[in-house]
């Protein structure tokens, strides 16, 4: 956070840092949009009057309740478990659950500042919200995952709503964490509220490529900012970090469009595949499976596994383009050095927040297309929203639709973002055209609603 703020913005922040001590990760998602606000403020007096950012950066309610439960031996366990309500000025409160061990109100907060701005780029009526808990899932059984989400749920059901807060997934948080918590939402309240969660089952309200959307969403981006460039994915060679639901579907969509992907990984080391990852052993070791990544040198022996994450980083693997999909701070200043030097030319965050203020820096001195998470992830919670409507409607799209639908959105995103980076400041600067653009979205709405 070394960048300077306009004189306005800075009291505002040290104001976020006073009232918010130790969340780090808040202070740093505020700062970067602070960053980009001061031109905002230049345009549209209004907003400073009415106080628009000081309000976007108070949570507008947060929950935080305990979570006990019993293991498979009988032993008693307690979490954490949050919920924050950032934002509805442009729909319900929406966004993902996260089950992870570092889980703690910062990191709910952080996630749910962003998910305002992201969800805003979109153009779908959705608000901004995100949850959790502490709770580790690794490890854990089928049984004590399915009475640790009940458990959560008999608390948060009270919060939710189709037209309240609308859930989803994210780290720790998949298709069969939804199914516990919609099923224990749907007995309490005696209720089939279909659209009160999003990233459910195909048989049970869900959406075609809901499932694949942040993946394909963020290599969307990717296409859409090489396009710009006169350049195209076809060809290149891609780095992608993690191997979760994220990663796997940007795998995907890359190889679909001619690029080939040789390196992903997990919090215990990366594999490199010269040959290009192959999709079916991924999803079966980390869908079917649940192992470590490892595993992927068993079945390909060509293979190399490079343990120990810490010391050596998947980022040193040379690259056209670099997509983080794992988590937050996992590319730093001197893994962005190393890409430039190997001559990546691209960087989209599939995760959110993945690249540190001084990476994104480096890369942006080096005039590599950077796509932050607001824009370049929004794919995800895009076809939430898309979700939202199927259920609203008791309708179901087909995959092409849907897809179609997508891709749609994620062009939009990247050409608004151009347009008002050129407008306010730097021609290709997406990190100002991202939080520019959701920004003024919600601040118009805000200020037309008064002051609430
Ligand atoms: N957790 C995802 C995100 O970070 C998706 C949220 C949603 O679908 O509501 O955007």
């Amino acid at each position: 956070m070394t960048a300077v703020l306009d004189e306005k913005l800075e009291p505002i922040f040290q104001d976020v840092l006073r009232r918010n001590p130790g969340e780090t990760e808040f202070h740093r998602a505020v700062h970067e949009v602070l960053e980009s606000l001061g031109p905002v403020l230049v345009k549209y007096p209004e907003f400073a009057e009415k106080k628009i950012i000081q309000r976007i950066c108070e949570p507008e309610r947060q929950i935080i309740f305990r979570v006990p439960w019993q293991d498979d031996k009988g032993e008693i366990h307690i979490n954490r478990a949050f919920r924050v309500e950032f934002n509805s000025a442009l729909g319900p409160y929406k966004g993902g659950m996260r089950f992870h061990p570092s889980v703690y109100l910062g990191i709910i907060k952080f996630l749910g500042f962003e998910q305002i701005f992201k969800n805003a780029l979109t153009g779908l009526p959705i608000g901004g919200g995100k949850g959790g808990s502490d709770f580790d899932p690794k490890g854990k059984s089928d049984a004590e995952i399915e009475r640790f989400c009940q458990s959560l749920m008999l608390e948060l059901y009270r919060h939710l709503g189709e037209y309240t807060d609308v859930p989803a997934g994210d780290i720790g948080v998949g298709s069969r964490e939804i199914g516990y918590l919609y099923g224990q939402y749907k007995r309490i309240t005696n209720r089939y509220e279909s659209g009160v969660f999003t990233g459910k089952g195909l048989g049970w309200g869900g959406s075609r490529a809901r499932t694949e959307a942040t993946g394909y969403g963020t290599v969307f981006f990717t296409e859409e900012m090489l396009k710009a460039r006169g350049d195209a994915l076809e060809g290149k060679k891609v780095v992608v970090s993690g191997s979760g639901n994220v990663a796997i579907y940007a795998v995907e969509k890359a190889h679909e469009l001619g690029a080939t992907v040789i390196a992903c990984s997990d919090s215990g080391g990366f594999i490199v595949d010269e040959q290009g990852i192959n999709l079916e052993t991924l999803k079966r070791i980390k869908e079917v499976e649940r192992r470590r990544i490892s595993a992927y040198a068993e079945t390909h022996r060509h293979a190399r596994y490079i343990a120990g994450a810490e010391s050596t980083s998947i980022w040193s693997v040379p690259c056209d383009i670099a997509l983080p999909c794992a988590t937050q701070n996992e590319l730093t200043g001197r893994d962005a050095k190393t890409l430039v030097e190997n001559g990546c030319i691209a960087v989209a965050e599939g995760a959110n927040m993945p690249t540190t203020p001084d990476g994104i820096r480096i890369f942006q001195d080096a005039g590599v297309c950077f796509g932050p998470g607001k824009a370049a992830n929004a794919g995800g919670v895009a076809t939430s929203a898309l979700e939202m409507q199927q259920n609203a409607s008791r309708d179901s799209w087909t995959f092409e639709y849907t897809q179609k639908r997508l891709q749609e959105i994620m062009v939009n995103i990247h050409r608004n973002c151009h347009e008002t980076a050129a407008e306010f400041g730097t021609e290709g600067d997406y990190v100002l055209g991202a939080n520019i653009t959701g920004f003024i979205r919600v601040a118009k709405a805000m200020n037309a609603m008064g002051l609430i």
